[in-house]
């Protein structure tokens, strides 16, 4: 094994707890308790249209600024909040929050910076590349990848196989002696078998699942054993 390729949201940098803060940040700065029962009405409200919308997304049956807008917009309809102004704005202050957030999920930078000494690291990312290039920037771990491939770049996200494509032709690498290692059945773990490719899951919650992988991790730690 020569090239290891890391997913970034949910299996090195902590999406659930960063995105939870930035969103919190924005609502407050806005002063919406006084449309929302609470924070966590509006997040549960953003998070059930949010990942709705990716879905199209993912499909190339709407737009990036579309889910951008759109997931804001929507939850704000239903408490009769309609303004597409707001909702514009609310989605770039979002957006630029979640690159001011840092936190990693337990072990990653230890493990990042471990692994880099042995293998070439990239990332491969479904997320926008103007969010995703400052986080990565921001958690100090850049200088241990080598490349950053994006589904933008691609033209389509995981688990579609031009991105996989893209990532073997930027790195030079091959299927023989690549890994892909991400949190999501879907995008990451169906995208490597569909693909050929070689994958660990990293199942930080213990996911029940019935796809066949060929490794399992609950602990990024646990990489430690397999490189
Ligand atoms: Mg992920």
């Amino acid at each position: 094994m020569k090239h290891l390729f890391f997913d970034w949201d949910g299996t090195l940098w902590d999406f659930h707890t960063n995105a939870g803060l930035a969103l919190h940040e924005v609502f407050s700065r806005h002063n919406l308790l006084t449309k929302f029962e609470s924070f966590e009405q509006f997040k549960e409200k953003f998070h059930h249209y949010n990942s709705t919308l990716w879905k199209l997304y993912s499909k190339a049956q709407i737009s990036k600024q579309e889910v951008g807008v759109k997931r804001f917009a929507l939850a704000f309809a239903d408490v009769n909040l309609y303004d597409d102004d707001f909702s514009q704005l609310f989605s770039q202050q979002y957006l630029e929050a979640m690159t001011l957030q840092t936190k990693l999920l337990p072990h990653a930078k230890e493990m990042v910076e471990y692994l880099c000494k042995k293998y070439n690291l990239h990332i491969i990312t479904n997320g926008f590349s103007e969010v995703q290039f400052p986080k990565i920037e921001k958690s100090g771990l850049r200088h241990c990848f080598s490349e950053i491939i994006t589904s933008e770049e691609a033209g389509a996200l995981k688990p579609n196989a031009k991105i996989f494509e893209l990532a073997l032709a930027k790195t030079g690498a091959n299927l023989s002696n690549s890994i892909i290692i991400g949190d999501d059945l879907d995008a990451d773990i169906k995208g490597a078998i569909d693909f050929g490719m070689k994958n660990v899951f990293v199942n930080l919650t213990n996911l029940k699942h019935n796809y066949t992988t060929d490794y399992e991790i609950s602990n990024l730690l646990q990489l430690k054993q397999l490189f």
